[in-house]
């Protein structure tokens, strides 16, 4: 099957164009159609000679999303609900803040990491998706600001999917989301968020990126998380822990712990305190999250006061905390929810 465009980074643009005989600048003219005209075909590219594009359109493909579902929510957050071309479905989300638009990209269909609390889960995971298919999310996204010339200011990797299990097409995604050239999305405003894949998280500290990086901890220690998030049988806790200290020291940037707050499981005072032993000198940031009610799943909300007690003793403990204000809950922008209707709509 032939590549899509998207997957490519702009020195493998210039390589085919190499490789084709044909002049350097070229690769640059198609790379700015890509990301700064946003066309949705190469006939568009009209500064190219008909023999590249034709020559564009017999190696590769554009991606096509289709939206299947587009959902609105009071506060301003779009989810869609898009098709991929072998009938997979997948959800972006964009976020509107008074900083700016976020997006939220998905990384796999499905996931295999099987968080207790997450519906993206489910159905297991289906396939990786290709660099392309991640980058495609943004673009779409960018087109749908457009026509008020809003742009996307920051992106976060949060969707459906672990991210760090499909490590490869991640970091293309990034290089050509950071590219200069190309959406020029500042480094320092994309948040890759992780269930803890140790290995990947020390590659992606070597890398040594402004990009910044969440874990999704949501325990305070190995065996409550290990009944939360079975990976943490795989990466333990202290592992998981020791590799954000790792990116810490290679990075000097500040590592954001999310954290679920699952009603009478993981949100009790002493889980805060144990919690805040563990982060209290680290150079972090926790974010509360109330979790979002997943029908298959028998999991009921934090109280109001609770959170807030939750979030006090981290702070006696110095421990940086915010709640996270939700968006979208009246269209089920947590992740997987969407995508979980849909199935069930399509396997009856
Ligand atoms: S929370 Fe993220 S890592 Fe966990 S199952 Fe859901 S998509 Fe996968």
């Amino acid at each position: 099957m032939k590549p899509f465009i998207y997957d490519l980074s702009l020195e493998q643009i210039q390589d085919w164009i190499k490789e084709q005989g044909e002049a350097a600048f070229r690769a640059g003219q198609i790379f700015d159609w890509l990301y700064v005209k946003r066309v949705s075909s190469f006939e568009e590219m009209t500064n190219l000679p008909k023999s590249v594009r034709e020559k564009l359109n017999d190696g590769f493909r554009f991606v096509t999303l289709t939206e299947i579902a587009k959902f609105e929510s009071k506060d301003g957050t779009v989810k869609f609900l898009f098709g991929l071309h072998d009938n997979h479905a997948i959800e972006t989300v964009i976020m509107r803040h008074n900083y700016g638009n976020s997006v939220c990209v998905t990384t796999q269909v499905g996931c295999r990491i099987g968080c207790t609390f997450c519906a993206s889960t489910l159905g297991g995971l289906k396939r990786n998706l290709t660099p392309g298919e991640i980058v495609a999310q943004v673009v779409q996204a960018q087109k749908i600001l457009d026509p008020e010339n809003e742009r996307v200011s920051s992106i976060v990797i949060m969707g459906s999917g672990e991210p760090f299990e499909n490590y490869d097409a991640t970091m293309g995604f990034l290089r050509t989301m950071i590219h200069p050239k190309g959406l020029n999305i500042g480094a320092r405003h994309i948040t890759v968020s992780t269930s803890g894949i140790v290995p990947s998280m020390i590659k992606f500290a070597d890398e040594n990126t402004q990009i910044n990086l969440a874990i999704s901890i949501h325990a305070p220690n190995d065996t409550l998380r290990s009944k939360l998030m079975p990976v943490n049988r795989r990466f333990p806790f202290v592992d998981v822990i020791n590799a954000c200290k790792y990116y810490i020291e290679k990075t000097g940037r500040r590592i954001t712990f999310e954290y679920a707050l699952i009603g009478g499981v993981n949100d009790r005072p002493e889980h805060a305190e144990e919690l805040g032993e563990v982060l209290k000198d680290m150079l972090c940031h926790v974010n509360l999250i109330p979790v979002n009610y997943v029908p298959e799943r028998n999991y009921v909300r934090t109280p109001r006061d609770d959170i807030f007690e939750f979030q006090r003793v981290l702070q006696k403990k110095n421990v940086n905390v915010t709640i996270r204000r939700e968006q979208g809950h009246d269209i089920a922008a947590a992740c997987g929810q969407l995508r979980a209707k849909h199935m069930e709509t399509t396997t009856g």
